[in-house]
């Protein structure tokens, strides 16, 4: 049986960029992936990496702001060294409020966020179906999930970063106090060091039970009738739109509470590409080329879970919720540094573990 310094359990995106973070630091690697690499919220996701302080629980606004500036650097990196395009745009997003949200608070009228936009609504995206809408405009970035997940698992490889797949984690194994490996279904691994990065099944596995959840989100994927249909990113109450390069547009998504039930329904998906048209009514000509739903790792105060746990050797990178697309470059920063036992660049109290009973 072969020995490793790090075990990552869950090959998802934020798995994998830890793992590629920990090779770089010279450890020798194993990832432990349930099923297929990069095929649940990672695969599932919009891609819009949003860091602004409207939208981004208190907590965790320093660490989402220094994850969306490491992005350019991470995007490189990843598409050189894997050959694959991950469509990092940067083109902005459009945010029309809700109702209740304008007019009510200083600096939030109709007139003061038409000066925060920097064109008229008409020549930023002459699709719209309403140009009058109190709408705002963000500096921030998208990227296709998918893409990108693919070129985290293509890095990782090149790297010589380990990885079983089909291979279900029951139980890290703890021998005289420590961390000794992990169990599997198949079989099992040494290594002194284990890190959780398993999503919303995190709390699934023995020994401490992080309360995680899964909060599943629908979602539906248009194919434009124009490439240039759609430049911005475009998010209201009753929808996101997400552009891609290739003329692709993604629209998003619920936010349900449903257990580990990845379906879609019709009525569901029907309403999203309704909010698509109203928002864009040439929508109406764009073929639907799939739906999806993916499980979001929800926690109980909605900031992820950082850092090292009670039992020593046993790490855990979980509970990214709606943003672990955008976390993915930071959180393999800090995590590396915390395992590596280098001084941690950020503080990671509010992600600490020991805030909740395991
Ligand atoms: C509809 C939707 C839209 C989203 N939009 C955005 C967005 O616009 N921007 C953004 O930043 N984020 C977004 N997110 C959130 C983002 O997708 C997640 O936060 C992120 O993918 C979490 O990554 P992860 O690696 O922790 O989890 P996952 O990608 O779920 O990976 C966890 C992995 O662990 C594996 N695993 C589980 N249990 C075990 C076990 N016992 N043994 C071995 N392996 C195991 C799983 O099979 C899985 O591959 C969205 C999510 C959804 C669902």
């Amino acid at each position: 049986m072969n020995n490793w310094d790090v075990i990552v359990i869950g090959g998802g995106i934020i798995g994998l960029s830890l793992a590629i973070e920990l090779r770089k630091k010279g450890a020798g690697v194993l990832v432990v992936e349930r099923g297929e690499p990069v095929r649940e919220a990672s695969h599932a996701a919009g891609g819009m990496l949003v860091d602004c302080s409207a939208e981004t629980p208190e907590a965790l606004q320093a660490l989402a702001v220094a994850s969306a500036r490491l992005y350019p650097e991470f995007v490189y990196e990843l598409q050189v060294e894997s050959g694959l395009f991950v469509d990092l745009r940067d083109q902005g997003t459009i945010v029309f409020p809700p109702p209740e949200r304008v007019h009510k608070r200083p600096g939030f009228t109709a007139a003061d966020l038409a000066k925060l936009l920097p064109a008229p609504l008409a020549e930023l995206e002459p699709a719209l179906a309403d140009f009058n809408r109190p709408a705002f405009y963000l500096k921030e970035r998208s990227v296709d999930p998918r893409a990108i997940s693919a070129a985290a698992l293509g890095t990782a490889k090149r790297r010589g970063v380990d990885i079983s797949s089909g291979d279900e984690v029951t139980a890290v194994n703890v021998s005289d106090d420590k961390v000794s490996g992990v169990t599997t279904k198949k079989t099992s691994f040494r290594a002194t060091k284990v890190v959780n990065c398993a999503g919303a099944w995190s709390g699934k596995i023995a020994p401490h039970a992080f309360p995680t959840r899964p909060v599943k989100g629908q979602m539906l994927c248009l194919v434009s009738p124009s490439r240039n249909l759609l430049k911005h990113v475009i998010r209201s109450p009753e929808a996101y739109l997400i552009p891609r390069s290739d003329g692709r547009i993604l629209v998003g998504a619920t936010v349900e509470e449903a257990g580990f039930d990845k379906r879609t329904d019709v009525a569901t998906i029907q309403r999203l590409h309704h909010a698509a048209i109203a928002l864009i009514p040439e929508l109406r000509n764009a073929r639907i080329l799939e739906d999806w739903a993916g499980l979001r790792p929800g926690t109980p105060d909605a900031l992820p879970i950082l850092g090292a746990t009670a039992t020593p050797g046993y790490y855990v990178a979980t509970g990214h919720f709606r943003d672990g697309i955008l976390l993915a470059p930071i959180t393999a920063q800090v995590m590396a540094e915390v395992i590596t036992g280098s001084p941690c660049s950020r503080d990671l109290k509010p992600f600490s573990p020991a805030r909740f009973t395991l």
